[in-house]
């Protein structure tokens, strides 16, 4: 059976801390799908279509990683694809506070599912999405902050 791993998020945009809990990923499993997860009562900076080619392009050279958007449950999604394990990625200890209420809501909901935590790089823990939204809307450079082929435009 294949092992295919889904990496939630908003990913508005994609930054250097999302690529690297990705690529570090691949070893462990034979698929990797990065999903967008779409919550309609929430406003984006970046359209859908634009996260989704930050996102393939990011990863065009890894045969391995898929990018996809769904609706709804994390679990259903998973469900649907037929991949058996969750990705995350832990920053800080709020992350872990606030995934673990998730991760074990979702055990309870879908046993057969697994989510996997991966603890971020030392020098990229504090890039968040957030905050290079922020830059941006004042006008700021956030090229650091991203993979390096993509163009905030
Ligand atoms: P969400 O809206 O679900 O928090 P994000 O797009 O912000 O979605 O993040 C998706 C996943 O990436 C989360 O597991 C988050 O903890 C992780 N993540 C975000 N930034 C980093 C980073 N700098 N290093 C490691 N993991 C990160």
């Amino acid at each position: 059976m294949k092992r295919i791993a889904v990496f939630p998020g908003s990913f508005d945009p994609i930054t250097k801390g999302h690529e690297d809990i990705v690529k570090r990923s691949v070893p462990l499993f034979d698929q990797v799908v990065v999903a967008i997860g779409i919550n309609s009562s929430k406003n984006y900076f970046f359209s859908l279509e634009k996260r989704m080619e930050f996102i393939r392009k990011t990863f065009e050279n890894e045969p391995r990683i898929q990018v996809e958007s769904y609706s709804g449950l994390t679990i259903e999604f998973c469900k649907s694809i037929g991949a058996q394990f969750i990705l995350r990625g832990l920053r800080t200890s709020a992350d872990f506070e606030f995934e673990r209420g998730i991760a074990q809501m979702n055990k309870a909901m879908a046993t057969g599912i697994e989510t996997v935590f991966m603890l971020t790089a030392p020098g990229l823990s504090a890039i968040n999405s957030t905050i290079v939204r922020d830059i941006l809307r004042y006008g700021g450079d956030a090229a650091q902050f991203v993979p390096d082929c993509i163009e905030l435009k």
